[in-house]
């Protein structure tokens, strides 16, 4: 597996930051600002509990190495989750300074600016792994959740491997988040990091090329840091037609190809973050008009507020309560969508309203392009063969205090046992399962020494 660059520089021009940084002078100033509350609700709003009061203090003390290492005690991919968290509803909107009327202090860029700093000044612990201890733990995936259970267990002291089948580290961080968000120069930094604290990185799909079986045999524990799977289709005509590109498919090309084609007139099928981020990417490509189609309302979008706010600020034309119910094209090549008006009918257990085609209203968008993003499917096939691993609704079913499955052998973490949350929840998850595998190694080795 590579961490060598795969940054495209014309995407420095096309997407520059979506927050610009912090000045040093502007860093210290916000950070005078925090209260440094005892209790801090920021704090516990953050799944991996970054100690933010303390990391903010050390800002405001001229202190950045301080800082990030503050930060890092508690999320090995502070760097990361900087920029992808959702601040507006974790830290930030937590921030006792809402209950005054004042702007929460901007906790994402000031986690960003230490951890910049960190990395400019050669990214390296004060703490290095502990003498090398008997345990050896296999990470499938190397995605957030696997990195950061990968980076844990080495600290401890203990052999790790992360294998993955794709030739650059990082997962989603890599290969699925918007450009304007992160980078695959910073995400593929922080694989590097990982890297540097003597985890092994294999590239190898598991399942093919190595089976869990081996990995059971070879490793004391493996962890599944499995992601989810490719985009589930539509299940309507024209799918295969030449110029229909996932979502995912498209944000991965952009970020690691010289040249990409978008359409002239693009629409995008569904309104969750990642339809978002593809709508924005085709729009800074080039696209003259990029549709945005949903077959729910406004208020039943799954993409958060800032996200939708920001793509009516970069042109995307939203439409609601529309089906597409045929990709129409000629000669091999998709020129339009079929699409039904809908209305919505009662809302059903989980508060959403199922839609219903509405007779004679059908019409067609006319486009070049179609990008659809219904969300990915699970990848649970891998398991299926494991005995005690159980899932639920295409998710890993495992104890929620360890991260262990049903199967003492296998612990997972990430999207594969939530079904697709944020970065910060897979790196709570990777460290948990790291933090409760290190605790049955060790009770190990104390019944070894009493026999
Ligand atoms: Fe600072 Fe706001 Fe956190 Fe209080 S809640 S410690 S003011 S960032």
């Amino acid at each position: 597996m590579s961490a060598g660059p795969v940054l495209v520089p014309d995407n420095l021009h096309r997407f520059p930051d979506l927050h610009p940084a912090l000045s040093g002078q502007a860093a210290v100033v916000e950070a005078s600002r925090c209260l440094f509350c005892f209790d801090a609700p920021c704090a516990v709003a953050c799944p991996t509990h970054i100690d933010v009061p303390r990391f903010i203090k050390k800002i405001a003390n001229g202190n950045l190495r301080g800082s990030a290492l503050a930060i890092l005690d508690a999320n090995l991919l502070g760097l990361s989750c900087s920029r992808v968290c959702p601040v507006d509803v974790l830290c930030e909107g937590a921030c006792v300074l809402h209950r005054y009327n004042e702007k929460p202090i901007q906790i994402g860029l000031l986690q960003r600016h230490a951890m910049e700093d960190f990395y400019e000044r050669g990214a390296k612990l004060a703490r290095v792994a502990r003498e090398d201890r008997a345990g050896k733990i296999v990470c499938v995936g190397a995605g957030p959740s696997s990195l950061a259970c990968a980076a844990e267990l080495r600290l401890q002291g203990f052999a790790v491997t992360i294998i993955d089948k794709r030739e650059f580290g990082g997962g989603l961080n890599t290969y699925g988040v918007a450009e304007y968000k992160l980078r695959p120069h910073d995400s593929l930094r922080e694989v590097e990091f990982v890297r540097s604290l003597g985890v092994r990185m294999q590239q190898a799909e598991v399942g093919t090329s190595v089976m869990l079986s081996d990995l059971e045999r070879d490793y004391d524990f493996v962890f599944l840091g499995l992601g989810l799977g490719v985009m589930q289709r539509m299940g309507i005509a024209g799918e295969d037609l030449h110029g229909v590109v996932d979502a995912l498919r498209f944000i991965a090309d952009y970020k690691t190809q010289m040249a990409i084609s978008v359409g002239r007139r693009v629409v995008v099928i569904g309104a969750g973050n990642t339809a978002i981020d593809a709508a924005n990417a085709a729009r800074r490509l080039g696209a003259e008009e990029v549709h945005l189609v949903y077959r729910r309302g406004e208020a039943e979008m799954p993409a958060f507020d800032f996200e939708y706010e920001h793509a009516k600020a970069e042109g995307i034309q939203f439409h609601w309560q529309l089906l597409p119910v045929a990709l129409l094209g000629a000669a091999g090549v998709v020129n339009g969508v079929a699409c039904a008006r809908v209305e919505l009918g009662e809302r059903d257990a989980s508060g959403r309203r199922s839609p219903q085609p509405i007779e004679g209203s059908n019409f067609v968008i006319e486009c070049d392009m179609v990008i659809p993003s219904l969300g990915q499917s699970r990848l649970t096939g891998l398991v299926e063969a494991c005995p005690g691993i159980a899932v639920r609704d295409g998710c890993l079913v495992v104890d929620r205090a360890t991260g262990q499955t049903g199967n003492p052998h296998y612990y997972a973490g990430g999207d594969c046992i939530n079904g697709g949350r944020e970065v910060v929840d897979a790196v709570a998850d990777g460290k948990r399962a790291a933090l409760a595998i290190t605790r049955e190694l060790d009770s190990r080795r104390d019944q070894a020494w009493r026999i």
